[in-house]
């Protein structure tokens, strides 16, 4: 059956990319039926410009039953609290991406421990990966400006809840106070879906969905390649 123009076509989104990248002519909104959805399509070439989600990827840092947090020095959520993590770059690996963002943002080299929460925010089109790691030599850290205004050890009950900057890093680090304290580590997976009206800087309004909580053995096992 073909598609009934208006009735079920899902609301045209915003125009984000103008001009084409391969031959710098207007690019257009079109809706694509057969794959039920708008694409920026260029009105010279054809070429689809494809939107996808991007992964931000980080580390909850370990030291001395602490955990290293950033006060944020640039917006969004400007002098809130947050784990080190930013976008995932091209030709690194998740666990790079994220050792990388903390020595950007905290100036501190880790060791990464294991891959730790996985949430995905279809809302803004973003896949949290955090990773547990531990600080490693020189054990050294620092705010890194213009990225960070202060970079902090915090001991677990002094985790500034009301102060953090994003949904994604308060539930990773409600659930890392949660495994620490039992002992039982898991690896965490869900989905944060946004409630209507939420702002970028309302962090608590969240349903966590599509939850699971996959308790993790007490050996790593490791495969060289
Ligand atoms: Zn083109």
């Amino acid at each position: 059956m073909g598609h009934q123009a208006g009735a079920t076509q899902p609301p045209t989104p915003h125009k984000t990319i103008h001009f084409c990248s391969q031959c710098a002519g207007p690019v257009d909104l079109k809706f694509v039926s057969s794959e039920d959805r708008w694409r920026h399509i260029c009105s010279a070439c054809s070429h689809v410009h494809y939107l996808n989600p991007r992964n931000v990827v980080g580390c909850i840092v370990e030291h001395e039953d602490q955990v290293l947090l950033c006060r944020r020095g640039i917006q969004p959520q400007l002098g809130k609290w947050t784990v080190p993590a930013g976008y995932m770059e091209l030709q690194e690996s998740t666990a790079e991406g994220a050792a990388r963002e903390t020595l950007e943002e905290a100036g501190a080299a880790v060791e990464i421990v294991a891959p730790y929460v996985h949430f995905d925010i279809p809302g803004i089109g973003q896949a949290y990966l955090l990773f547990r790691a531990r600080l490693a030599p020189p054990f050294t850290f620092a705010a890194q400006a213009p990225e960070s205004l202060e970079t902090r050890l915090f001991p677990l009950e002094d985790i500034p809840w009301d102060e953090l900057a994003f949904s994604a890093v308060s539930l990773a680090l409600r659930y890392y106070v949660e495994d620490r304290r039992s002992q039982s580590w898991r690896m965490h997976h869900g989905v944060i879906r946004k409630q209507a009206g939420a702002g970028p800087n309302d962090p608590g309004s969240f349903k966590l969905t599509d939850y699971m909580g996959l308790p993790l053995g007490a050996e790593r096992i490791q495969t060289q390649a």
